[in-house]
């Protein structure tokens, strides 16, 4: 088994596409480098009295924009290579989305399941005191978000504790993926799955992807294999069925199923938090190794779960036709040579996961302007639609019943802007990177994705005043 290190492999991308970009070599090793790295341990108290050391960081990648931006991971995993990288991903990210922020990302060293609630609380608070007391958030210096292993509840702790802390207007800015009740947008959970959908969608729509792999346009038929069902892999399979795509396997911790007819997402779901396991689950078949369904006959793969899954040890035994990376780094540079020689259409995470990150910015957006999307316009709108229904009505005979009356003239709500803001996102930076890769016959997303960050962020430092 090859041992990779995840911020070399984020960087050996980044060379990949530099030499398509006009900047000099000072230019490019200012972008690449990680302009803070803050490394923190701290005592915390577990439910039995005893005293923990807990180890954290939080790495701004690049101050070319701020706030910088991203989440943060609870994972026994964590350490200063994997958070360096997660943070100079959130960068690029943010550039190719056109999303206004810098790269950063933060960790804290612990496996959740061996805490209790309570203990989770104390390390989150006490970990966001450690983030204030150096400058490493607000809502104009970093902004953190949730990533594996942490979700709302925990954004909701961090912006109680920076809010105990400072006086800021704009205190609810300080982190996003907040609960809704504590200035979220609605939207942000399933908004890294549903930009994955979107992103997915956007390359089965494209004639020419679609027959490098010899396959029909449209998700619609189209089978695929997820593994982890988080946050982010469950929510994407959620919307692929829905769009009517085939769940054929699904790979988890426990294990790797299998069921060539397709299985019901929500009914596996309840089996999971029931059983604790995917295994076993309504007539699939069980595979013999954990990640076996990788290695599945299907149109798309989707890994969405945490980096350096597709590697040089296993890349040649994937079969599928498009490897959409919902996970952060889930392809190492080896693993995807592999894949582009067979032919593979790669769907590159700084593209395909940043609905997350897109959201985020609503979030932001809604809680520096201290008003609700949609608050001011939503009624107006409703009677204008309702005042042409009208006209309408009256110079034809059409008399529209109640319910065409209530779903034309719906005015547009909170979580209706977000998905319309996103989809807009995902289907433009789409565009733009397919663009960039025809513009350097390049065959591959990837290389051109990065061209497109580089070239964003590249400006920015050129305009930038270096002080002596
Ligand atoms: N953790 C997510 C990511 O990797 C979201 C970051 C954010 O919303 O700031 O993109």
């Amino acid at each position: 088994m090859s041992t990779y290190k995840f911020y070399e492999q984020v960087n050996l991308n980044f060379d990949k596409a530099a030499q398509y970009t006009r900047f000099d070599k000072g230019i490019l090793a200012q972008i690449k480098m990680c302009n803070t790295v803050y490394h923190v341990t701290f005592p915390v108290r577990r439910d039995n009295g005893d005293i923990e050391v807990v180890e954290g960081w939080r790495v701004e990648h690049s101050h070319h924009k701020t706030p910088t931006k991203g989440g943060i991971r609870y994972s026994h995993k964590v350490d200063e290579d994997e958070t360096m990288a997660l943070a100079a991903l959130m960068s690029y990210k943010c550039g190719i989305v056109d999303v206004p922020f810098g790269g950063a990302k933060g960790g804290v060293k612990i496996s959740t399941r061996d805490y209790s609630e309570s203990e989770l609380e104390r390390i989150t608070r006490r970990y966001t005191y450690e983030l204030i007391k150096k400058g490493f958030i607000g809502p104009g210096i970093d902004v953190p978000a949730p990533d594996y292993g942490t979700g709302a509840r925990e954004m909701g702790w961090i912006l109680d504790t920076y809010r105990q802390m400072k006086d800021d207007l704009n205190a609810e800015a300080c982190v996003t993926g907040k609960p809704i009740q504590q200035g979220g947008v609605r939207g942000r959970t399933e908004a890294t799955g549903r930009g994955v959908y979107f992103g997915i969608r956007e390359a089965c729509n494209n004639k020419e992807d679609m027959k490098s792999v010899g396959l029909d346009t449209g998700v619609e038929g189209k089978t695929f294999v997820v593994q982890g069902l988080g946050n982010v892999g469950y929510h994407a399979a959620k919307y692929m069925t829905e769009a009517g795509a085939k769940l054929v396997g699904v790979a988890e911790i426990e294990g790797s199923i299998y069921d060539e007819n397709g299985m019901d997402l929500e009914k596996l779901m309840e089996y999971r938090k029931d059983k604790g396991t995917i295994i076993g689950f309504d007539g699939t078949k069980e595979l013999d190794n954990r990640d076996d369904a990788f290695y599945l006959e299907c149109d798309i793969l989707i890994p969405a779960a945490l980096e350096s899954q597709l590697t040089g040890d296993n890349a040649d035994k994937i079969k599928a036709k498009i490897i959409a990376e919902a996970a952060n780094g889930p392809t190492t540079a080896d693993g995807h040579d592999i894949m582009k020689k067979r032919g593979a259409l790669i769907i590159p995470d700084t593209y395909l996961n940043a609905g997350g990150v897109v959201v985020s910015y609503f979030e932001w957006l809604k809680n520096i302007q201290h008003v609700r999307y949609g608050r001011m316009s939503k009624r107006f709108d409703e009677s204008s639609y309702k005042k042409i229904l009208g006209v309408i009505e009256n110079i034809s005979d059409r008399k529209f019943t109640e319910a065409e009356l209530e779903s034309l003239a719906h005015g547009a709500d909170e979580y209706d802007l977000v998905d319309s803001g996103l989809e807009e996102t995902m289907i433009t930076s789409y565009q733009q990177i397919a663009e960039v890769r025809n513009e350097h016959k390049l065959d591959d997303l990837r290389t051109a994705a990065y061209i497109s960050a580089i070239n964003k962020i590249g400006t920015m430092y050129e305009q930038m005043g270096i002080f002596p």
